[in-house]
């Protein structure tokens, strides 16, 4: 069912890069199927936010973006939490987002052209503006960029905060989340590790917000993918009869890239150069749009990949330490300074070094690439499910190492990387057995049927008839009810 051009719904991604693009692909699927027009808003944490501008203009004109007015967070300590961030300038947004809110929903506005609005999405996140939503009588729904495995420690965390007074990584045993792998402490998301940083408590504020103020939450997941997770949490739902109901909709992951960012020449050369390699062969490698490593364990990744003799597309940045170091604007970035002496020319036509950022999906796509070393951020595990490809688990931030520990115990479709080694660095030996083991060991042959099993169930599901297409149909439904 369409609803036509008249009505509308309003999101609120949180700012980041990594947030905006599933809600991105979220407005284009509610576009295409059913022919909402869709205002994002984007709030502005005063980063100039060049990418985010990028990927929205290239956008449908029924996808428009409202940029909202820069907030301060001048007296937000320079080291605070990203979360932390991240919640003050949502809730420092509050005012512009009401205000706004309030302008689209002028019967004027309506009749200039974006229609009625029906809905407002938010991001959890951006979780503080759900009560704006309502309080303007529009029903606020969540889009949940992370998987329910984070929603289902989220939705326990004030529970948790009750229960145990102490530090979640103190606990003695792992933790035991309804149909969820055991989650040690040292997987627990950033925020749960410090209850003296601000950062916890805004996570457990924003999931107060959420089961208190949203009437739906949808998930960037799918059944089959975490299905232990999605049946408890609606047994958990069905027995209290209160709180949102829960949507799996995904994957949302970009299926073809239209980023700008990725269409430059170095993105063709190494979509050529992939063209030209044997199927399964080539290991690509990124830690996500912010993971910066140290000089010490880059350089180990140089030369473990050497070590492995295996083909290569690896995106670099300079490391932090390096750059602080050498006092290096964080806008220079050339590999040949900063990666070991030689490294380049040694591993010429093997590999592929590409400085900054690289078309992922489309590289996840071909059919040459044959296994991902990543961070594990949800968006990153998402794209590879959707393009069948084992992972080398090296989380590192956020709440990555969940996620990894997801991959690895329960879905069976990656490696994990033990990062608790000296020093903190791991070794070349040992990076390289790890990429030998995914791209031709027995245990990446097992990775890689399981992932090419949820490849096609992930197809399925957002299929015209599948799981999560049916899942978004029948928010749709609501919201057009709203008419
Ligand atoms: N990405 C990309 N090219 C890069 C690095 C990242 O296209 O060189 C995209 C990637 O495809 C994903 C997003 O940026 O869609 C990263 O999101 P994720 O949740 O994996 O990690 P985050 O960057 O938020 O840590």
């Amino acid at each position: 069912a369409a609803a036509g051009p008249e009505l509308r719904v309003v999101m609120v991604p949180s700012p980041g890069h990594g947030h905006l693009i599933p809600f991105v692909e979220l407005a284009k699927r509610l576009l295409h199927r059913h022919s909402f027009s869709v205002t994002i808003m984007v709030p502005d944490n005063g980063t100039g936010m060049k990418p985010q501008r990028e990927l929205l203009q290239s956008l449908p004109p029924t996808i428009s973006p409202l940029f909202l007015p820069p907030v301060s967070l001048s007296d937000v300590p320079a080291d605070a939490n990203v979360i932390t961030r991240v919640t003050l300038t949502m809730i420092r947004s509050l005012p512009s987002i009401r205000a706004s809110l309030k302008t689209l929903l002028t019967p004027s506005a309506a009749a200039a052209g974006g229609g009625r609005v029906v809905a407002v999405v938010v991001d959890f996140l951006s979780a503080h503006a759900l009560h704006v939503a309502a309080e303007l009588g529009v029903p606020p729904y969540v889009f949940y960029t992370c998987g329910a495995f984070h929603l289902t420690l989220g939705l326990k965390a004030p529970e948790l905060e009750a229960t145990c007074p102490g530090e979640l990584s103190d606990l003695p045993e792992p933790l035991k989340l309804p149909g969820c792998v055991p989650l040690s402490g040292r997987d627990l998301p950033e925020p749960f590790l410090d209850k003296k940083n601000d950062a916890y408590k805004w996570m457990v504020e924003v999931h107060k917000e959420i089961s208190t103020n949203a009437v739906g939450i949808m998930v960037n997941g799918f059944v089959d993918l975490e299905s232990g997770i999605f049946k408890a949490l609606a047994e958990e739902r069905g027995r209290t009869g209160t709180g949102p109901l829960i949507y799996p909709i995904g994957p949302v992951p970009r299926l073809e890239s239209d980023d700008p960012a990725e269409m430059g020449t170095d993105s063709l050369e190494c979509l050529n150069w992939l063209d030209k390699q044997p199927e399964d062969s080539v290991l690509f490698i990124s830690f996500g749009s912010g993971g910066k490593l140290s000089k010490a364990q880059q350089d180990e990744i140089a030369f473990g990949l050497e070590m492995s003799g295996k083909r290569f597309i690896w995106v670099v940045k300079p490391p932090g330490d390096y750059m602080v170091e050498k006092s290096i604007e964080s806008s220079s970035n050339d590999p040949s300074s900063y990666l070991p002496d030689g490294f380049l020319e040694r591993t010429k036509g093997v590999g592929l070094v590409i400085p900054g950022w690289a078309p992922q999906v489309r590289i996840l796509g071909h059919g040459s690439t044959g296994g991902f070393m990543s961070h594990c951020g949800w968006n990153s595990s998402l794209e590879s499910i959707v393009n069948g490809v084992p992972i080398i688990a090296w989380p590192n931030h956020a709440e990555q190492r969940m996620n990894a520990a997801f991959l690895a115990g329960d879905a069976k479709i990656a490696l994990r990387m033990d990062t608790s080694e000296k020093d903190g660095i791991v070794g070349r030996e040992d990076i390289a057995g790890f990429v030998k083991a995914v791209l031709d060991g027995e245990e990446g042959k097992l990775l890689r049927s399981n992932v090419k099993e949820l490849k096609v169930a992930a197809a399925n599901a957002i299929g015209s008839d599948g799981s999560s297409t049916k899942s978004l149909d029948e928010v749709a439904k609501l919201w057009m009810k709203q008419s």
